[in-house]
C-alpha cells in the first residue's frame, strides 16, 4: 500500500533517502543501503529510510537546470535531495556525457538533455554519486562507464551492461576519465580540455574536494565522518591529475568552484595536507 492508501500497480524502484542511490524494483525495500552502511557514509540515528520516485515527485523535487559555462550544463534538483549533488552534462560535437547524477530525474531534466543533443554516456566520480545512473542510461540508451575497482557498488544494474575501465579512458574528443583513487579505489575525475575557455577543467565530485574559500582543495576518506586520507593516497590523487592541463575545478555541488589557477592549487594543497598529517603544520 502507498501512504495515500492506494495499491501500488507495480513494484517501485527503491531509493535510499540518505545517499540517493537506487535499488531494483521490488515489493519492499532492502534491509540496508550498502552504500550508507559503509564507513564512508552514514545511517540516520533512527534507522535506514527509503523513498520512491513517486514520493519525491509528490514532495515537489523538480529539475534545476543551469548553464554553468559554455558547453557545460548543470542538472540538479530544487529542493536538493539526499547528498545534494548536481550533475554536469559535458557537451561535445560527437555526443554528451553526464557526470554525477542525483537520485531523481524528472521530465524537465530529461528534456534539457534532449535539447542539448542527448546522451552518449553516463558515469560518476564515485559510488556516493551513482544516483539515477541506470534511469539515465535507459532513457537515452547511453553507455554506463564504471571504474573496474568500484563497479560492484552499483546497486541498481542498468539494462545495458556497464563498460568498466581502469587507469584512464578517453570517452569523447577532449573528454577523459582519470582514475585517482583515494576516497574510493575507483574514485575518478573527468578532464575536459576545452573547458574554462580552453584552459581546461576537472570535474571532481568528492575525489578532489573544493573548499568554501574557493582558494584550496582537500582530500577526504569520508566527508560526513571527517576521516582523512593517508599520505600515499593524497600523493596518488595529485600524481593522477599531473599530466593534464586544467585551470578550473568543479566539485559535486553548484558551489564552491575553484575558478582559476587550479593546477597549482592542487599541488600546493596536497603538500599542505601532508604537512598536517605528519604534524608538521602549526595547529595554532
Ligand atoms: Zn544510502
Ligand atoms: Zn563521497
Amino acid at each position: 500500500m502507498r501512504p495515500d492508501g492506494a495499491a501500488e500497480t507495480t513494484a517501485p524502484v527503491w531509493i535510499c533517502a540518505t545517499c540517493g542511490n537506487h535499488y531494483p524494483e521490488a515489493p519492499s525495500p532492502p534491509s540496508v543501503c550498502v552504500i550508507c552502511a559503509d564507513e564512508r557514509q552514514w545511517v540516520p540515528p533512527n534507522g535506514q529510510r527509503w523513498t520512491t520516485p513517486e514520493e519525491l515527485r509528490a514532495a515537489g523535487h523538480r529539475g534545476d537546470v543551469r548553464e554553468v559555462e559554455p558547453g557545460l550544463l548543470g542538472i540538479g534538483l530544487d529542493p536538493p535531495f539526499a547528498i545534494g549533488q548536481r550533475a554536469l552534462l559535458v557537451r561535445t560535437a560527437e555526443g554528451n556525457l553526464l557526470w554525477d547524477p542525483p537520485g531523481f530525474l524528472d521530465q524537465l531534466a530529461l528534456q534539457a538533455v534532449r535539447d542539448a543533443g542527448g546522451l552518449a554516456a553516463v558515469t560518476a566520480s564515485h559510488p556516493h554519486f551513482y544516483g539515477a545512473i541506470a534511469e539515465w542510461s535507459r532513457a537515452f540508451d547511453a553507455e554506463v562507464l564504471l571504474p573496474e575497482a568500484d563497479a560492484a557498488w552499483l546497486t541498481r544494474p542498468p539494462e545495458r551492461p556497464p563498460r568498466t575501465w581502469s587507469g584512464s579512458l578517453p570517452v569523447l574528443p577532449g573528454v577523459t576519465l582519470v582514475q585517482c583513487g583515494g576516497h574510493f579505489p575507483g574514485s575518478a575525475v573527468l578532464h575536459w580540455a576545452e573547458g574554462a575557455g580552453g584552459a581546461g577543467v576537472l570535474l571532481t565530485g568528492d575525489t578532489i574536494f573544493v573548499t568554501p574559500g574557493e582558494d584550496r582543495v582537500t582530500f577526504v576518506g569520508s566527508a560526513p565522518n571527517r576521516l582523512p586520507l593517508p599520505e600515499r593516497a593524497v600523493r596518488g590523487v595529485a600524481e593522477a591529475v599531473r599530466p593534464y592541463r586544467f585551470d578550473r575545478i568543479y566539485g559535486g555541488w553548484w558551489t564552491p568552484v575553484l575558478r582559476r589557477d587550479a593546477k597549482a592549487v592542487v599541488e600546493r594543497s596536497a603538500e599542505r595536507y601532508i604537512q598536517w598529517l605528519r604534524g608538521e603544520a602549526p595547529a595554532g
